[in-house]
């Protein structure tokens, strides 16, 4: 039981209630590898904010000195400028080295990031369990490894970079402020404060409509995804109409864009109205004049306050759209570690070795013992299965429709685990020994035949990369596959999905040819023949006569006669064994089996029927 996975549910684990695992907290905890380097770009950026300021205070001060000319003699003594000229040059080539230098170490920093949370994230994927997988997340998981990762970009390249640009900058500008006159110096910081806390007001109403905008795009990436799988389907029984989800998503998403885009523009227009740079000159130069008649301040500072007055407003600018940034790279750094939370497949700490096969035999046997399952805890799909696959025998699994059969081969793949009950290889239970091990001693062929975007050879030898030409040939050519390879434009170096397509009953052979290649004493087989016509069936009925020569067979089969011969049959039956035994004394017995059997015989004589009109057809239909 130590082993069993934890059917603990998994997902958000503290999403609600003091959440430990707040997003804030996700955003820095995802950003940890680079903080060092993400801190020093950002002292990089704020100090080149700060010298951002220098030309600002030169031009100020060389206006008074113009302005306040020798002794009112009317001349301007060069002397007393150029330094200040100079130096304003000097430091604004160090301001822009700074930023560059701050954006380089920003910039890599978030490349490898993103380099290094993919891997992580795919590695992660790597150890969940397979189950995991057959609920539909492709959406979920392109969304977080591509778009959420892209999204923490501005967390890690910009946003402590711009806070640091955005305190640095104007604590310069107001400290010159303050040296100047420190009346008109909070007056002005008073004009600024007051702008900038209703442009953050405008800005926070856009909160809402950009998250809807995230969740309706969301919806709509796997509508999409969906529609793409399924899009012969929906071409075919659809009409031209795409399918309901798809066309709701797209209605859902124009509508958030078309309701955000409403509020975007008030909002800017609001802003642009009210605390654009020329409102903030006009107070400033009023509350300036005023100071002036108060006799406060010099005329002079008036321009040197309106003038900083701007470039204050401009620095705090980045700040004004970091909180919908920020907000947008806390919710997907917060799904990026939702995934990484999710729940590693268990495995044994200390797998078990299993035994070496019994003398004259290849196979460990494989036994259920009162085996139950059910993909969800309210409904059981397999009820207290007990079977052994004796080492070296066919033994066939049939029963209508929805009765198991397909499960019970994915429970043998360990695709899901048993909720009670055991699978045990050689007397160990396989939840016990390493997946890799397990892969070794049991092949699998199932329904949907998986070709990877790889070369021919590449695929058959997908178990055994080492596998010598030679032998990946000898595969093929005992799967019967090897004169169409040929027939292929690149042969066994064609690509699958490329310059190779194949038809069903062929990708099942290149598939048979890969199980024959791994040589595992054990071959679980569910419907190998399910795409085959006739003639690629006897090829397919062939390829699996090979593939039985001494191997333990576990053959789950709608037609009963490509199991006929078997050692064993299980008649399944709504998740139970109703009956076992060889197709002679099933027959003999009359009960499910016999009558499956005779159900199934008009059909085969349909079928030769149907065959046996094909074959006539192109000498009728064909050129007299
Ligand atoms: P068929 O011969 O039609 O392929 P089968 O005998 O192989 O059927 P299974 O595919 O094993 O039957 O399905 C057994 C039961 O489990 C069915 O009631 C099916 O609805 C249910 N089932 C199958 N896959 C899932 C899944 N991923 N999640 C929930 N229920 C499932």
């Amino acid at each position: 039981m130590a082993d069993r996975p934890s059917t603990a549910k998994r997902g958000k684990p503290a999403d609600d209630g003091p959440a430990p695992h707040s997003p804030a907290r996700d955003l820095a905890a995802v950003q940890r590898p680079v903080r060092g380097r993400v801190n020093v770009a950002a002292a990089l950026q704020g100090l080149a904010a700060a010298l951002s300021v220098a030309p600002m205070v030169a031009v100020v001060e060389i206006g008074r000195r113009l302005l306040d000319t020798d002794g009112g003699a009317g001349t301007v003594r060069s002397d007393r400028l150029w330094p200040l000229v100079w130096l304003a040059v000097a430091l604004f080539a160090a301001r822009l080295a700074l930023y560059l230098l701050a954006a380089l170490t920003g910039h890599l920093a978030d490349a490898e990031l993103a380099y290094g949370l993919r891997r992580r994230l795919a590695a992660h994927l790597a150890v969940l369990p397979l189950s995991w997988f057959a609920g539909g997340v492709s959406a979920r998981v392109k969304t977080t490894v591509q778009d959420d990762v892209n999204a923490l970009h501005h967390a890690v390249a910009h946003a402590r970079g711009d806070m640091a640009a955005a305190v640095a900058g104007p604590a310069v500008i107001v400290g010159y402020l303050l040296y100047a006159d420190w009346r008109l110096a909070l007056l002005t910081v008073a004009v600024i404060a007051g702008a900038q806390s209703m442009r953050m007001r405008l800005a926070g109403r856009s909160a809402e409509p950009v998250r809807r905008i995230a969740a309706a795009n969301a919806e709509l990436s796997g509508a999409t995804i969906e529609l793409v799988h399924g899009i012969v389907v929906a071409k075919a029984f659809g009409g031209a109409r795409a399918p309901q989800r798809f066309r709701d998503a797209a209605s859902a998403y124009a509508d958030a864009n078309d309701e955000a885009q409403r509020v975007f523009i008030k909002q800017r227009s609001l802003t642009r109205a009210t605390v654009a740079p020329a409102t903030i000159l006009l107070l400033v130069t009023g509350a300036g004049v005023g100071c002036v008649g108060l006799g406060w301040t010099h005329p002079v500072d008036i321009v040197a306050f309106a003038l900083l007055a701007l470039g204050l407003f401009e620095l705090l600018t980045p700040l004004y759209a970091a909180r919908d940034l920020r907000r947008t790279a806390r919710a997907a750094a917060h799904r990026v570690a939702d995934l990484l939370r999710e729940p590693a497949e268990v495995v044994p700490e200390t797998p078990e070795t299993l035994p070496a096969p019994a003398p004259g035999s290849r196979a460990l046997p494989l036994e259920l013992a009162g085996v139950s399952f059910g993909y969800t805890p309210d409904r059981e799909v397999l009820h207290g299965i007990d079977a052994v696959l004796a080492p070296g025998t066919v033994t066939a699994v049939v029963g209508p429709s929805g009765a198991g059969k397909s499960t019970l081969g994915l429970l043998l793949a360990r695709f899901h685990d048993v909720t009670e009950g055991a699978i045990r290889l050689g007397g160990t239970d396989i939840r016990r020994i390493e997946r890799s091990e397990l892969y070794r001693h049991v092949g699998f062929l199932f329904q949907d035949v998986v070709l990877l975007r790889r070369s021919v050879r590449e695929n058959i030898a997908l178990a055994d990369p080492g596998a010598s030409d030679a032998e990946v040939e000898a595969a093929a050519r005992a799967a019967a596959v090897h004169e169409r390879i040929m027939r292929l434009p690149r042969g066994y170096d064609s690509v699958i999905g490329e310059d190779a397509r194949l038809s069903g009953g062929e990708a099942q052979r290149v598939s048979i040819a890969r199980t024959l290649l791994a040589d595992t004493p054990i071959v679980v087989l569910d419907e190998a023949t399910a795409f085959a016509d006739p003639e690629s069936e006897a090829a397919v009925q062939d390829a699996l006569a090979e593939l039985a020569g001494g191997r333990t067979l576990l053959v789950i089969a709608h037609r009963l006669r490509t199991v006929a011969a078997a050692d064993l049959i299980l008649v399944l039956d709504d998740g139970r064994i109703a009956e076992r035994g060889t197709h002679t004394e099933l027959l003999a017995a009359g009960g499910r089996y016999a009558r499956l059997w005779n159900a199934q015989q008009p059909d085969r004589d349909r079928a030769a029927g149907a065959a046996g009109r094909r074959a006539e057809q192109p000498a009728q239909g064909g050129p007299a």
